[in-house]
């Protein structure tokens, strides 16, 4: 896979509005179970993407990729910019300037793995990785339906966080009662996934 500069340009954008239209909806997620500040955050640190659209777009995947996670990790504070920043920035540096299907899926299985690590943490505590794993997964599992897939995944398993009790990062403080509620870090990647899928959509 070779991607255009326009095409370049358009995943960036469509990531990053679709991340700052939602920026309400992150917040009053993160108002029920945190401190009410993801979409502010998010919003913050994917604005300064966007002031470097244009040139961005020029670069290889790999480094918009690096940089993204730059700006993310500056911008975007909270436990969730260095968890993005570290995804973004490991995903980078995998990801040759000509990829294949399973090129992308290994750079982005690399960058959940880094995840994990960083916020020491795994599927099923409530968390972004409970959207990034079967991301993951679906991905290495590649068919014909993949965009469709992706879509389905993203979105099936933000909800499946509301019944989950969290056992890592702020929400975890309200034990049982944070019981009932979507993850904003589920809800912000999702998003972002079907930003990304929805802009290959339209390019195809
Ligand atoms: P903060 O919790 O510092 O206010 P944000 O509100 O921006 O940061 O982000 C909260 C989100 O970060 C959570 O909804 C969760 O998805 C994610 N998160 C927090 N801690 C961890 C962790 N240890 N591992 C993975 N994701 C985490
Ligand atoms: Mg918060």
């Amino acid at each position: 896979m070779e991607l255009t500069a326009d095409l370049k340009a358009a995943l960036i954008r469509q990531v990053a509005e679709a991340v700052i239209s939602h920026a309400d909806e992150l917040t009053a997620l993160d108002q029920a179970i945190g401190d009410g500040d993801h979409g502010v955050n998010l919003k913050r640190g994917f604005e300064a993407v966007l002031a470097q659209l244009n040139t961005l777009a020029e670069k290889d995947p790999g480094e918009i990729l690096k940089a993204v996670g730059t700006a993310l990790v500056m911008k975007v504070g909270g436990a969730s910019g260095p968890l993005y920043g570290t995804l973004f920035m490991t995903m980078g540096k995998h990801l040759p300037p000509k990829f294949s299907l399973s090129d992308l899926a290994q750079a982005f299985t690399a960058g959940v793995e880094a995840v994990k690590v960083r916020g020491k943490s795994d599927v099923g505590q409530k968390t972004m990785l409970d959207v990034l794993v079967p991301v993951a997964r679906t991905l290495q599992e590649s068919n014909d339906d993949l965009l469709s897939k992706l879509k389905t995944v993203a979105e099936s398993s933000a909800h499946a966080t509301i019944p989950m009790k969290a056992v890592r990062g702020r929400a975890s403080f309200l034990g049982e009662r944070s019981v009932g509620h979507m993850d904003p870090g589920a809800r912000s990647s999702s998003l972002m996934v079907l930003a990304v899928v929805e802009t290959l959509e339209n390019h195809r």
